[in-house]
């Protein structure tokens, strides 16, 4: 008698959890193998060492979460998860001298620690009848047929025991450590060609005390690099009235993570917004470090692999995580997925890596760019600076018009396409917003307060 059919997924993280919701509807069993031990409530664990840095979500990532799982923003709101407008609750320094105007857009966003995200993810999958999450088990190697040609099963340590999980669909959502590739090796496929940019860059985060008037009620602050200091730092409001802030520099700008040398660094930038802030509130806890040497995009489509084996999430890209992309990037694949599963299980691995192929390469491309001009080939150089100079054009329109927020905004969320920005109503108001003599009067110069209890 044929069993009933079973998909595992490799990885409990989000973009694992994602993926078992969009499996859950077309197989018996979805069966998650974690080898973390997982956390009752929100917290931090042992392999996701960045959920100690600030996480934000993207408004596309929120939307295709809840096409995922419909209840996650009601379980995210009911643990303390604070929720604001992406153009009226956010501030931002634009070059070191303007705040970019606050207008509202009417889309509301979640702010909340990544644990909070990950851990309501794993309440709506635990909710599913036929999805089991094995814990502290963890995916040794691929099992394939005599052939070598398909996927049949993952041989597994659980709890010191080795065993395998038959399977008719693995998804490997290992996360930006990418141990496929050494699976792969080990039954005979080779790596796939891969895009790695060297970006050199460090997090450092430290958490605070929010209170509910500091920024008028503001929920996110965040002071960007300028072409003269490349230093930035952004922070959040989240669950527990505390502030999330995470600050980041490039090769030998790394942040401090003691509170004095937290705050020095913060002061170094080129506005003062954020040290002045942190500057006047409690601090909470240890801070913490994190390196991000480079970022990496894997051509899974374009590789030879087995049947039934879908890379997913980090493990086929993982991004600078100054854009904020990689937990959108994974929501987005398992709407990709659930998308292609819908239109029933042939060719599946061909038509999954082709969509996530196209939105992955979307979002590199939007971001890439920036990466490069951080990289010492003059060529790429000048492909990022062309860019760099149309984003900054945009970004200084902000500071005085809130139609260009609106609409900047909703790209930056992946929510509208780039090409509304090249409207020739919006280019007609960046260029006057850039006009000689503009932009001086919306400068603050250092004279208008702005600290976190204005
Ligand atoms: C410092 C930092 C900050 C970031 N900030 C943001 C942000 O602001 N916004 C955003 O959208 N994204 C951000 N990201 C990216 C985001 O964390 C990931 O893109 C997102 O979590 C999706 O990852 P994933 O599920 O593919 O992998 P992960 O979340 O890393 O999960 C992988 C899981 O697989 C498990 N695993 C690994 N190997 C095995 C094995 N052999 N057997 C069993 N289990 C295994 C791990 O324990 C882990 O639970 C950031 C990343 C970093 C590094």
């Amino acid at each position: 008698m044929p069993r009933d059919s079973r998909a595992v997924v490799i990885g409990a993280g989000i973009g694992g959890l994602l993926a078992a919701g969009a499996l859950s509807p077309h197989f018996d069993e979805v069966v998650v193998i974690e080898r973390d031990k997982l956390p009752d409530e929100p917290a931090s664990r042992r392999y996701i060492p960045q959920s100690k840095h600030l996480h934000t979500i993207l408004v596309r990532g929120k939307y295709s979460m809840e096409k995922i799982y419909p209840e996650w923003g009601k379980v995210m709101s009911s643990r303390g998860a604070v929720s604001g407008d992406i153009g009226l609750d956010v501030r931002s320094v634009i070059d070191g001298k303007y705040l970019r105007k606050q207008v509202e857009v009417g889309v509301q966003n979640f702010f909340a620690s990544r644990e909070l995200t990950e851990w309501a993810l794993r309440q709506c999958a635990r909710k599913l009848p036929n999805v089991t999450i094995l814990q502290e088990t963890s995916a040794l190697a691929l099992v394939t047929n005599d052939a070598k040609d398909a996927v049949v099963g993952v041989t597994v340590d659980e709890h010191g025991t080795h065993r395998t999980i038959d399977a008719d669909l693995v998804i490997d959502s290992s996360g930006r450590g990418a141990q496929g590739l050494a699976w792969l090796g080990a039954i005979g496929y080779e790596r796939p060609a891969e895009k790695r940019i060297r970006v050199n860059l460090t997090y450092g985060t430290r958490h605070y005390k929010r209170a509910p008037w500091h920024f008028d009620g503001a929920v996110m602050l965040g002071c960007g690099a300028t072409p003269q200091i490349n230093r930035g730092g952004v922070m959040h409001a989240q669950e527990d009235d505390t502030w999330i802030v995470t600050l980041s520099g490039y090769g030998k700008d790394i942040p401090a993570v003691d509170e004095e040398g937290f705050i020095a660094y913060a002061r170094s930038f080129a506005a003062p917004d954020m040290a002045d802030a942190i500057s006047s509130m409690e601090t909470v806890g240890e801070g913490h470090q994190f390196k991000v040497p480079h970022v990496v995009w894997r051509d899974y489509k374009g590789a030879k692999l087995p049947a039934n084996y879908l890379p997913f999430g980090d493990a086929i890209a993982a991004f600078n995580p100054i854009y904020a992309q990689g937990m959108t990037v994974a929501a987005e694949e398992a709407v990709i997925l659930a998308d292609c599963l819908a239109h029933g299980k042939d060719d599946l691995q061909r038509r999954f890596l082709n969509g996530a192929d196209k939105f992955v390469g979307k979002i590199w491309n939007s971001s890439a760019a920036r990466d490069l001009a951080l990289t010492a080939d003059p060529n790429d150089k000048k492909r990022g600076s062309v860019q760099e100079a149309v984003v900054r054009r945009i970004s200084l329109a902000m500071a005085t018009d809130g139609k260009v927020v609106g609409a900047f905004q909703k790209v930056a969320n992946y929510i509208a396409e780039p090409p509304s920005l090249m409207r020739p109503g919006l280019i007609a108001r960046v260029i006057w917003a850039n006009r000689p003599g503009a932009l001086k009067r919306a400068s603050r110069g250092n004279a208008r307060h702005n600290g976190a209890n204005s």
